[in-house]
């Protein structure tokens, strides 16, 4: 995916001294990157709905029918928030190291603070919140860039096309058209 100003402008930390702002800065190589400051507020957006969805009461949690574009299944029946709660898990299963995760889980799955966190994996004040920066950052980008459902934005995850449906039409592919026959006629003066 390619990052772009128009999304990164409304995340960005005002008085970020890497990015002054506008959310994007120079890689290494010289390619147009996400500043951190935009991929720890990805994160914390979705965790933020993280806590709010295993937090919630159990009967709050709605059922909600997700369009297919098949044509074998037209709709299906999910839970979002369960869906999301088990979502936010195996993606910073799969994207952590060992150690990342074990931090993972204790601050921000189970709520530890930082002086359980560092008793408990022997790190200091220091590394215990470089740790966690480096957490947010990397589940930030993964959360914005995964394919084909990415975890962020949020609306698109909960409201955007079932995840069953088949893959999207490239810009520029054949479309089928309509047989002749079956054309609406062209409004009356409008015909050649
Ligand atoms: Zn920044």
């Amino acid at each position: 995916m390619e990052w772009t100003r128009s999304e990164t402008l409304a995340l960005a930390m005002h008085r970020c001294t890497q990015c002054h702002g506008s959310g994007l800065r120079f890689s290494k190589k010289g390619a147009v990157a996400p500043c951190n400051c935009v991929l720890r507020a990805i994160f914390r957006i979705c965790w933020d709905r993280f806590v709010r969805c295993v937090t919630q009461e159990k009967y709050l949690s709605r059922v909600s029918v997700e369009p297919h574009q098949g044509r074998s299944r037209p709709s299906t029946w999910g839970r979002k928030d369960e869906e999301f709660i088990a979502d936010f898990c195996l993606i910073a299963r799969r994207a952590l190291d060992d150690c990342e995760h074990r931090l993972f889980r204790y601050h921000f799955i189970l709520g530890a603070d930082w002086k359980l966190c560092s008793r408990r994996l022997q790190i200091d004040r220091g590394n215990f919140f470089h740790a966690v920066y480096r957490i947010e950052q990397k589940l930030g980008r993964v959360f914005r860039e995964l394919e084909p459902y990415p975890l962020f934005p949020l609306d698109e995850y909960f409201h955007g096309p079932s995840r069953m449906s088949p893959a999207r039409v490239p810009a520029g592919a054949v479309r089928l058209t309509r047989p002749v026959h079956l054309e609406f006629p062209a409004p009356v003066g409008q015909t050649a």
